[in-house]
């Protein structure tokens, strides 16, 4: 058996290494470095920042802790150290596919049928192919939009100076991000969000809180805003938009396009093969095989939750439907984290979800101020919120706001998929004091 799969970020690496683990010969086409969006431009460097921002804003309560220091932030060693870690973990996905023997071929393929690809004029043939191209950065089409210091989620990462005053445009999950970073890096941060609410498809009192929470860190966000145009103004750029009181405009020297992502479908040729696609993406079954037998496709390229774990999960699906296995991963149950201060995270139905569906449901909610270890890290703004079918207990979603909280949901994510029960939840012991309590604290309400 042999396998090409089109794309190296964690849908298609991670899939080839399996395949190889499995006896299967894997031609893996790498359009772009080792790693993809998410390791090269997106969650790794994303998250060495976060750390970044975490130590200044620790270091700013310091001294009401106890403890006096005089910080100095020197930009360029923290932009120094987000590359060396991204080279690090790229040198050692290249190890890892050459231990396991997989033939990388650097360059962009084109579908040349069911059974072969082209890249650079050499043809690669294998009895199955995955298509794990990912997705990239969405733009508005307003006046201005392609103005330079109109930016993406990638070229924020490469700046070499902190901008006085940042734009971002979309309250999502991507420019939540980067305003909560910006801010603590010294930046004055503005958002605009067309929806009535930030994270519009999380759960709205988590949305609220961290709402308030951004905003007492002093980041100005307005909501139902829809941007209408982006100018030149003085040495900078204006933001113009309609807000929920009339017409307004907001400058900044940079602006943060972060108004979500589309798939990647360059040079993939899949119209001319009769692949199914639609403006989400590539349309695929539960096994995330396409409409053409023999080509499946995985990760952001379907469109729906565009997660480098999902991905991945994705990507084993795909394997096991090759190799004739079948497996329990349930994709209704995909934990989603926001990595803000205070960090947010989600699993399963939203309260509101389960409403629409016609689900009798109970919230149990905790608060992380009551929580010894939040307390003694002088760390407890957020809460958890449980959402349980009234009928059975059933354990249905999670939502956390909170220090920590997308290492806490993992708990409530292996409960979803064991279809575990209130009554279950409340039955585990929890060490003590952990922050992962406010789950349990939470149950026995
Ligand atoms: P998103 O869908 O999370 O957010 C886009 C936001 O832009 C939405 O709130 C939307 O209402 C808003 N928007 C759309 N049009 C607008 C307009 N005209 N004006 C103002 N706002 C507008 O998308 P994203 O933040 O770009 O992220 C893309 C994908 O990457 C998402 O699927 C996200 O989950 C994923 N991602 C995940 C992580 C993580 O796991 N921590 C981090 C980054 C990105």
């Amino acid at each position: 058996m042999k396998i090409i799969i089109i794309g190296a970020g964690p849908g298609g690496y991670e899939t080839a290494v399996e395949a190889a683990k499995r006896g299967i010969e894997v031609v893996l086409v790498a359009g772009g470095p080792l790693g993809g969006t998410c390791l090269n431009e997106g969650c790794i460097p994303t998250k060495t920042f976060c750390h970044y921002a975490e130590l200044i804003e620790g270091m700013s309560r310091a001294e009401a802790l106890g403890i006096t220091a005089a910080p100095a932030f020197d930009f360029a060693k923290v932009a120094e150290r987000k590359d060396a870690v991204v080279v690090q973990l790229r040198e050692g996905i290249g190890q890892l596919l050459k231990n396991k023997l997989i033939t990388v071929v650097e360059g962009k393929a084109s579908l040349k049928g069911a059974q072969t690809v082209v890249v650079d004029g050499v043809e690669y043939s294998g009895d199955k192919i995955i298509i794990a191209t990912g997705s990239v950065s969405a733009s508005l089409s307003i006046p201005g939009a392609d103005l330079p210091g109109v930016i993406t989620s990638k070229e924020i990462l490469e700046l070499t100076d902190v901008p006085k005053r940042l734009i971002v445009i979309g309250g999502g999950v991507i420019g939540l991000e980067f305003a909560s970073i910006f801010k603590s890096f010294g930046s004055d941060v503005t958002v605009l969000e067309y929806a009535p609410t930030i994270l519009p498809r999380f759960d709205t009192d988590l949305a609220k809180r961290l709402k308030l929470a951004l905003g007492k860190r002093g980041i100005k966000i307005e909501t139902a805003a829809q941007v209408t145009g982006i100018a030149k103004a003085g040495g900078g750029l204006a933001v113009s938009y309609v807000a929920k009181t009339g017409e307004a405009s907001v400058e900044g020297d940079l602006v943060l396009m972060a108004v979500g992502r589309r798939p990647n479908l360059e040079s993939l040729n899949i119209a001319d093969l009769g692949i199914e696609f639609t403006r989400r993406g590539i349309v695929v079954d539960e096994n995330l095989q396409t409409n053409v037998p023999g080509i499946y496709a995985i990760g952001d390229i379907v469109g729906g939750m565009m997660l480098a774990h999902a991905a991945t999960f994705h990507g084993l699906r795909a394997l096991n439907h090759i190799c004739g296995v079948s497996d329990s991963i349930d994709f209704g149950i995909i934990p989603a984290a926001v990595f803000t201060m205070p960090e947010a995270a989600c699993v399963g139905m939203t309260e509101d979800e389960a409403k629409a569906a016609g689900i009798a449901v109970k919230c149990l909610k905790s608060q992380f101020r009551a929580n010894g270890k939040a307390v003694s890290m002088d760390d407890t703004e957020g809460f958890c919120k449980i959402v349980v079918r009234e009928e059975d207990g059933a354990l249905l979603g999670c939502h956390l706001f909170g220090p920590h909280s997308a290492d806490i949901i993992q708990e409530v994510a292996a409960l979803l998929t064991r279809h575990a029960t209130l009554s279950d939840l409340q039955s585990i012991i929890h060490a003590h004091p952990t922050l992962g309590e406010v789950i349990q604290s939470a149950a026995h309400i």
